[in-house]
């Protein structure tokens, strides 16, 4: 008697149990080509938790905004029971979602990033359009973590496992190699349209640049400079004087193509 109890209290622990996974829009990415856009059906030894189920099919979490089981609106410390259909949807950033229906609490409206060393290129456009954009081409994954934690900045990244580590509540994984593509993809996945601030950031440093009128910098532009043109930015960080040249016009016609 006794020993059948012990007995079916094990069975109860550790007994594989079926789920069905949904994944949605850009979660795809990470999945298998026969998983990608459908149900499919897995097993997972229990009790297990949604954070654990997606961990293990390779999701990073930081890329997962919203989850519904049964199409109830769970957190991903949900413990799922048998035959739960799990449906996964990505960050939301660019569309208003309720706060209730949310896997996270706190959605990072004010767009900040992070990128990693090999976003160079990316990093210098957005600090073009005026993003607060920190980059280093010696930045390591440890600091990555740690400043988007600390200044709630969205790391952007072209490493998958660095957005799978459980420190990262914020990231996003660059599609595009292209780096015009990329500006495109972070533009449009964060929706940064309306936020668009050009020429306020330096792109070499992403200090703020400073308007400075042209007797304020004349000993530091040629004269001919001083001559053609009147507005200057000064960057206090570099030490350098910017003004809207030829350099500039190619930008804006950059940015102009990007927002048609
Ligand atoms: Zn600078």
């Amino acid at each position: 008697m006794f020993q059948k109890k012990a007995a079916h209290k094990t069975q109860g622990k550790n007994i594989k149990k079926e789920f069905t996974f949904r994944f949605y829009a850009e979660l795809n990415d990470f999945l298998s080509p026969e998983r990608k856009q459908k149900p499919f059906m897995q097993a997972f030894k229990t009790p297990i938790s949604v954070r654990e189920t997606l961990e293990s099919i390779g999701i990073p979490l930081s890329e997962v905004d919203m989850i519904l089981v049964n199409e109830k609106a769970v957190d991903f410390g949900y413990q799922l029971r048998e035959n739960d259909f799990i449906s996964v949807y990505p960050v939301f950033e660019s569309l208003d979602i309720t706060p209730v229906t949310k896997a996270r609490k706190t959605p990072l409206r004010d767009p900040r990033f992070v990128l990693d060393a090999h976003l160079g290129k990316l990093a210098k456009y957005l600090r073009m359009l005026g993003f607060d954009t920190l980059y280093r081409p010696d930045i390591d994954d440890d600091e990555i973590i740690s400043v988007s934690k600390k200044e709630q900045r969205i790391i952007l990244t072209r490493d998958k496992l660095l957005l799978k580590s459980k420190e990262v509540s914020h990231g996003y994984f660059v599609r595009a190699i292209d780096k015009h593509e990329q500006l495109n993809e972070v533009i449009k996945k964060f929706d940064l349209f309306s936020k668009f601030n050009s020429f306020t950031r330096c792109m070499t440093c992403n200090a703020e640049l400073i308007p400075k009128k042209k007797e304020e910098i004349a000993g530091k532009i040629n004269p001919e400079t001083a001559l053609f043109f009147n507005e200057f930015y000064y960057c206090p960080h570099c030490d350098k004087v910017f003004w809207k040249g030829s350099h500039f016009e190619r930008m804006e016609k950059l940015i102009l193509s990007l927002i048609k």
